[in-house]
Parts: C-alpha cells; sequence; structure tokens
C-alpha cells in the first residue's frame, strides 16, 4: 500500500518537511543496506493516544546501532520523546512510527566508518498488515529461503539489509498465492515470518521458536508471552520441526504491523479445522483491550503522547 504522507519529519532532533527528508543516491546506505531501524505502533484510546511499548523499541534500536558500530547521539529517552514530538506535530494517529538511522553521505567505500549518521523518524496511518476479517486467519506457506544463518547477518538487529531476505520469502509466497512465507533457520528449524514471529498452540501449550533460531526479539512476542502467563497457558520456547506447522492446534504469527494474525493453512494443509481457535483469540482479546484502553495498562506498556489536536480536525 502506498505510504501517506504526513507533514513532518524528525531529523537529527529537528523537524523538516516530509519532501525533504532525501538521500543522495551516494549514501553509503542505498549502496550498502547500513540502515538500523523500528516500526512503531501508536494507538488511539479514550485518553489520547499512546505509543505501545516505545521504551523497548527505542532500546532495539540503540541495540541494532550498537551491533553494527553505529554511534547514536541519542539517549532512549531522547528517542522516546522525538516520536511523541513527531506525532504531535503532524497530528497523525492512530499511525504506525518509522524511526531510521541510516549511514549517510560522504565515503563510498565498504568501510562505514566516517560516514555521517542520519536519525529519522516519520509517522504516517497504517491499518491492519495482514489478513481479512478478525474471524479469518491468513493462508501461508514454508518459503524455499532460509533465514538468515547464524554469524552471517545478525538477525537480533532490526538491519535494513536483513529484509533482503524477508523479501525472497515475501516475493515468493504472494505470487504462489500466499499471504505470507515462514521462513526456516540453516538447520531446518521454523523461525519466522518475513516479518512476524510465529506460535503453535498443541496440546494447550503455547511454542515458539527461542532466539537461536535466526528470529527478530519481537517485542510482540515478548507482550504474548507476559499475556500467556498472566493466562496461565504454559509456554515453551523450543525448536519447532516443520511438521508442528502442519499438526498444530493454533497457529499465529506476531508483529507490530501483524498484530495477532491467525494463520488457516500452511502449504494448504489447513491448520486444525481451519477456525481461530481459543487460545489465539484469547490473546489477541488482552493485547487489544490495551491497545484500545478497554483494561488496564497494568504492564505499563503505553507511552501517552501530549497532543494538541488532529490535522485536519
Ligand atoms: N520478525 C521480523 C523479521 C520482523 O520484521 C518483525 C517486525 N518488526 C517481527 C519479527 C516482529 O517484531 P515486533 O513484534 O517487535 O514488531
Amino acid at each position: 500500500m502506498p505510504v501517506n504522507p504526513t507533514e513532518k519529519i524528525w531529523h537529527n532532533g529537528k523537524l523538516i518537511p516530509w519532501d525533504q527528508a532525501t538521500i543522495h543516491v551516494m549514501a553509503h546506505v542505498v549502496n550498502y543496506g547500513s540502515a538500523v531501524f523500528e516500526g512503531v505502533r501508536c494507538y488511539e484510546l479514550p485518553t489520547g493516544p499512546a505509543i505501545f511499548r516505545a521504551h523497548e523499541h527505542a532500546q532495539r534500536l540503540l541495540d541494532s546501532a550498537k551491533i553494527y558500530r553505529i554511534p547514536v547521539p541519542y539517549s532512549r529517552q531522547q528517542l522516546v520523546d522525538a516520536m511523541c514530538e513527531t506525532i504531535s506535530a503532524n497530528g497523525v494517529w492512530p499511525c504506525y512510527i518509522r524511526p531510521l538511522i541510516v549511514r549517510g553521505y560522504g565515503e563510498i567505500g565498504v568501510n562505514p566508518l566516517h560516514n555521517p549518521v542520519e536519525c529519522y523518524i516519520a509517522n504516517y496511518p497504517w491499518g491492519k498488515y495482514l489478513g481479512g476479517p478478525e474471524d479469518v486467519g491468513v493462508d501461508v506457506c514454508v518459503s524455499s529461503w532460509t533465514r538468515l544463518a547464524p554469524n552471517t547477518l545478525p538477525s537480533m538487529a532490526k538491519a535494513g539489509a536483513n529484509y533482503m531476505n524477508s523479501q525472497l520469502i515475501k516475493m515468493e509466497a504472494v505470487l504462489n498465492g500466499y499471504v505470507e512465507g515462514i521462513g526456516l533457520d540453516v538447520n531446518g528449524y521454523v523461525s519466522e515470518g518475513s516479518g512476524e514471529n510465529i506460535f503453535v498452540v498443541r496440546n494447550g501449550k503455547l511454542l515458539t521458536p527461542p532466539l537461536s533460531t535466526s528470529v527478530l526479539a519481537g517485542i510482540t512476542r515478548d507482550s504474548v508471552l507476559c499475556i500467556a502467563q498472566e493466562l496461565s497457558i504454559p509456554v515453551v520456547e523450543q525448536n519447532l520441526p516443520r511438521e508442528l506447522l502442519y499438526l498444530a492446534d493454533e497457529l499465529f504469527f506476531t508483529g507490530t504491523a501483524a498484530e495477532v494474525t491467525p494463520i488457516r493453512s500452511v502449504d494448504k494443509i489447513t491448520v486444525a479445522d481451519g477456525a481461530v481457535g481459543p487460545i489465539t483469540k484469547a490473546i489477541r482479546q488482552e493485547l487489544f483491550s490495551i491497545f484500545d484502553g478497554s483494561k488496564p495498562d497494568r504492564f505499563h506498556w503505553l507511552t501517552p503522547v501530549p497532543v494538541r489536536q488532529k490535522a485536519g480536525a
């Protein structure tokens, strides 16, 4: 879907017009993929807009930069404040927030150490990412592409270049008529979707691949683990053989964009009877009740955004 421009983008501490947030074709990032980024959602509660797990996203951005030796002149709190400032300036929410740090224009060799570091934050309206009606799951496939092998591109960094692999998985899936593809890790165990973590429900237990299987340490994944604990659903982080996808009682993706998306079939094998299962429903309901403020934010996951008024209001 096309991006829906807002008025301003935060760039190195200042708000600049959306159209001026441009980059030179010879910037390091354009040639070598040297970028780390985040995807964050801001929801609309009766009390006003609130960012979901803003501090965790800002921390993961700093962690990604640390792995790639990118010096970031902003603290976690400053990045959270900058997200709030951007939303407030644009008057656009609910929204998706895209913090992005790149190696900019300067030297053109592979060594990035002398290139300037540019920090950006954009926000824009964005609806549902995967799937259609709430009570219907998505049809997915196992990809012929393997996820990033350990000690090649680090999966714990949310780096732009990782998404070349995600693009291969996604394109293959979509061109073959599926909504999403699931990548296996280098040992053939289930890893994750092109932009989502994955959960299997089997015999009343919630199973998800461990961080050692080339997954991103998803913040929604972590939120689901907390909610499962609160609901007394046993959770096991373990290697999952591919065939467990076919034998699952329930299967769902998690992610900031995908939120909790049930899966109806894998490789045209229907998951159980194809209906959205009770554990998926319960977890999704708990999470959404935090997003819309209908239940208290007992995990302290929401950061209220001080705003004046909505654009166009
Ligand atoms: N894995 C990948 C590859 C992703 O791109 C994402 C989306 N950021 C996720 C998992 C889910 O992470 P999160 O819940 O933090 O959005």
